[in-house]
C-alpha cells in the first residue's frame, strides 16, 4: 500500500544528501515527536451510542508549536496523518515562520452527520485532545472537511476547559470570532500567487494562460476565482460529482458547479491540455498510473499531497515542471499565523495588509526554491525539502 510518508523520507535523505549532512543530524526528523489517538463516543440523534477515532501526529516543534489542520474524512488514517503533519513542518520552515508541525482528524464522512453530531463529536474531539494542544504547544486549524464553524466549536469548548477565553488555540476562525481577515481564502490566493510566478520564470504572461483546477473546496474555489481575477482563463473545473471543461473558458463569478452539467471525469480532467494544473483535492491523485498521460506544462500543487514520488519521476523525464504543495498551498498556513498574532497581540489587521505580507512571504519563499532549482539543477521539489532541512537543522 502506498504510504505517502515513504516519499517525504526519501526527499529528506535526498535533501540531506545536497547539504552533506550526516544520518544521525537529522534522525530526529524522520519521526514524529508524537502521535496520538483517541476513541470519541458520540450520541447520536437516534440515541444510540457511535465511536470514531480521532487522530493528532505532532510532527516536530523544533522550531515553534506544532501547527496545522484537523480533517474530517473517512479515509484518514494514522499513516495519511503522519505524512500531513510532516508536511506541516517543512511547510512552515521554508515559508520561514516559527511554527513546527502537526496534523490530525477524524475518520468519518460529515456529509453522513447532522450538524447537531458533527457539533457533538468535534467537542468530544476537543475534550480528547485538549491535554495536547494550546497556543503555545499545538495550533490546530481548518483541513478538509472542516471551516471556521467548526474552528469557532472548538474556541468555544476549550475555553470552557480551561476557565478563560483562548481563541489563539486554533487558527481559521470566523472573522466575528477572533479570525483573521482574509484567511478563508488565502490558500487559494497563494496557489494563484505562485501559479503568476512561475508562469513569468517561463516567460508566460497570467493573463490568457490556460489553468485546469480539480477540486472545487475552499482551496479549488479561491484559486479558480483569484486566478480569474489575475485573468487567467479557467478551462476545466471539477468536484467530487465530476468535471466540467469549457475551452472557451469558464465564466467563473457566476458559475454555480452544483448547476453545471458535467461533461468529464475527474481522471480525465486532470489529463487535459493546458498551461497549468491545479490538484487542489486530496493526495494520490497523480500516481505511476496517469503521470505519463498528465499534458499540462506546469502542476501547481493546491492540496497536500496530490503527485506521488513515483509519478515525480516521470513528470521529471517529461519535462512537467511540478511546484510542490509545502510552497503552492502554504498560503493557508501563512495567514493562520498572522491570525495568531493578532490575537496575541490584540489587534486586528486590515484585508491589505494581510494580503501584502502574504504576497511578500510567498514570492520570497518561490524565489529561493527557484534559485536553488537553478543551482542545484534539481526539481523545485527537491529544492524545497533542501532549503526546509537546512533551515529545521539551524
Ligand atoms: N490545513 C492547511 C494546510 O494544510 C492549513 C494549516 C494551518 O493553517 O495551520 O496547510
Amino acid at each position: 500500500m502506498y504510504n505517502p510518508f515513504d516519499d517525504i523520507c526519501n526527499l529528506v535523505n535526498a535533501a540531506a544528501k545536497i547539504l552533506g549532512v550526516d544520518e544521525n543530524a537529522y534522525a530526529h526528523i524522520m519521526k514524529p515527536e508524537r502521535e496520538i489517538t483517541v476513541s470519541l463516543p458520540v450520541k447520536m440523534d437516534n440515541g444510540k451510542q457511535q465511536v470514531f477515532d480521532g487522530f493528532r501526529i505532532q510532527h516536530s516543534c523544533i522550531r515553534g508549536p506544532y501547527k496545522g489542520g484537523l480533517r474530517y474524512h473517512p479515509n484518514l488514517d494514522i499513516e495519511n496523518a503522519r505524512a500531513l503533519a510532516a508536511w506541516m513542518t517543512f511547510k512552515c520552515s521554508l515559508v520561514d515562520i516559527p511554527y513546527g508541525g502537526g496534523k490530525g482528524g477524524i475518520a468519518v464522512d460529515p456529509s453522513q452527520l447532522s450538524s447537531g453530531e458533527l457539533e457533538r463529536l468535534t467537542r468530544a474531539f476537543i475534550r480528547a485532545l485538549a491535554p495536547v494542544i494550546g497556543p503555545h504547544v499545538d495550533i490546530p486549524a481548518p483541513d478538509v472537511n472542516t471551516d471556521s464553524k467548526t474552528m469557532d466549536i472548538i474556541v468555544d469548548e476549550y475555553s470552557k476547559i480551561i476557565g478563560k477565553p483562548s481563541p489563539a488555540v486554533v487558527t481559521g476562525k470566523s472573522v466575528d470570532n477572533g479570525g483573521s481577515i482574509g484567511r478563508t481564502e488565502a490558500t487559494g490566493r497563494g496557489v494563484a500567487i505562485i501559479t503568476k510566478e512561475i508562469l513569468a520564470k517561463n516567460n508566460q504572461s497570467i493573463v490568457g494562460a490556460t489553468v485546469v483546477i480539480q477540486g472545487f473546496g475552499k482551496v479549488g474555489y479561491y484559486a479558480a476565482r483569484i486566478l480569474h481575477e489575475f485573468g487567467a482563463k479557467i478551462i476545466g473545473i471539477s468536484d467530487i460529482d465530476g468535471g466540467y471543461h469549457n475551452p472557451a473558458g469558464i465564466d467563473i463569478p457566476n458559475l454555480d458547479l452544483t448547476k453545471t452539467k458535467r461533461n468529464i471525469s475527474n481522471e480525465e480532467l486532470l489529463t487535459l491540455e493546458c498551461d497549468v494544473l491545479v490538484p487542489a483535492a486530496l493526495g494520490n491523485q497523480i500516481t505511476i498510473k496517469n503521470a505519463a498521460d498528465i499534458r499540462a506544462k506546469i502542476i501547481v500543487e493546491g492540496a497536500n499531497g496530490p503527485v506521488t514520488g513515483d509519478a515525480d519521476v516521470i513528470l521529471e523525464k517529461q519535462g512537467t515542471t511540478v511546484v510542490p504543495d509545502i510552497l503552492a498551498n502554504a498560503g493557508g498556513v501563512i495567514v493562520s499565523y498572522y491570525e495568531w498574532l493578532q490575537n496575541l497581540e490584540n489587534e486586528k489587521w486590515t484585508e491589505a495588509r494581510v494580503n501584502e505580507t502574504l504576497g511578500n512571504t510567498m514570492t520570497a519563499a518561490f524565489e529561493n526554491v527557484y534559485q536553488m532549482h537553478i543551482d542545484k539543477s534539481v526539481p523545485m521539489r527537491k529544492a524545497a525539502y533542501t532549503i526546509s532541512l537546512q533551515r529545521l537543522l539551524g
